[in-house]
């Protein structure tokens, strides 16, 4: 009878997987601050794409390493850069699974900031027309080594329109753009640097991430994101927040993603290794409440495991 009346049901095709690929690594190299997470050689990745579309995921989120940074972020929109080799070859492998990649700078910026910077004395600004330009870049390198969407998570203004526009100028008309759109500067991004090696050198991101105390703000970014052409957009991260993510979805109707993000994550596996909490437990009542509150999309470092466990 409960199954009957269940409002909120859980599919694998809920979630979309996170994957980071890095050049520097032979072997798969684990996070130690979140166990069960790995950073993947080029060649690994491949097989882990289709490991997940084999059970049952249908969506993974690249996010890449490089080899080199520098202060350009060259990396991240090079012909032959860490994402563009990945895409290439798991699109080869796996045509059907949706990659969708993470469009951003810090992981290719050797001071870790999400943009250009500029010194002024002890501080720094971050150059949001010249950010723009070299995230457009990055996008539209993306789109031609095969993503089906990007996912822009810089959070500088007028990001979704140049991308969209040079996406489309491109002929990529069919790339999607999943936004970023209210993006929190939140405590609980912590252990994702570790993954995707890109802490500020110096300052923090707060010049561009939102403060977790605006509501109304968070509604005007993704206003704009949305006239600006986004076709997905995104709350993160995800607890803390899920006022936000039940207004975005009820105000805008579209799809909306949610971002569970590392900090999330390592909590509940402290938990779990404490005897606290019973992780399946766990992890399933923390879905079903995102997408009880809304949520189309939900972007987890549990979606392998959610996949298996929802199919038993
Ligand atoms: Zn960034």
């Amino acid at each position: 009878m409960r199954n009957l009346v269940r409002e909120t049901n859980l599919t694998a095709h809920d979630f979309v997987l996170p994957l980071f690929v890095s050049e520097k690594i032979e072997k798969r190299r684990s996070i130690a601050s979140m166990p069960g997470v790995f950073q993947f050689s080029l060649g690994e990745v491949v097989a882990e794409a289709q490991r997940a579309q084999d059970l049952g995921l249908q969506a993974v989120l690249v996010f890449g390493i490089p080899e080199k940074k520098d202060e350009k972020a060259s990396g991240a929109y090079a012909k032959d850069g860490v994402v563009q080799k990945a895409l290439r070859a798991i699109k080869e492998k796996s045509p059907e699974l949706v990659a969708i990649t993470d469009v951003c700078l810090c992981e290719y910026m050797s001071h870790g900031h999400c943009g250009v910077t500029r010194m002024d004395g002890d501080h720094f600004h971050i150059l949001n027309d010249e950010t723009v330009q070299l995230l457009v870049e990055t996008a539209v390198s993306h789109a031609a080594a095969g993503a089906d969407m990007v996912a822009p998570s810089d959070m500088m203004d007028g990001r979704i329109g140049a991308i969209r526009q040079a996406l489309d100028a491109s002929g990529f008309h069919e790339t999607g753009i999943m936004s970023y759109a209210a993006k929190f500067a939140s405590v609980f991004y912590g252990p994702f640097r570790e993954a995707a090696e890109s802490p500020p050198q110096f300052g923090d991101r707060r010049s561009y991430q939102m403060d977790c105390a605006n509501a109304e703000e968070a509604l005007r970014e993704v206003a704009l994101d949305i006239d600006e052409g986004a076709d997905i957009v995104m709350v993160k991260p995800a607890l803390p927040y899920l006022d936000i993510l039940w207004r975005v979805r009820e105000r805008f109707g579209k799809p909306t993603a949610v971002y569970y993000v590392s900090g999330e994550y390592a909590m509940i596996k402290a938990g779990v290794e404490k005897g606290l909490l019973e992780e399946r437990a766990a992890v399933l009542e923390i879905m079903t409440s995102l997408k009880r509150a809304g949520a189309d999309i939900i972007i987890t470092y549990w979606a392998r495991e959610l996949a298996e466990w929802l199919r038993a």
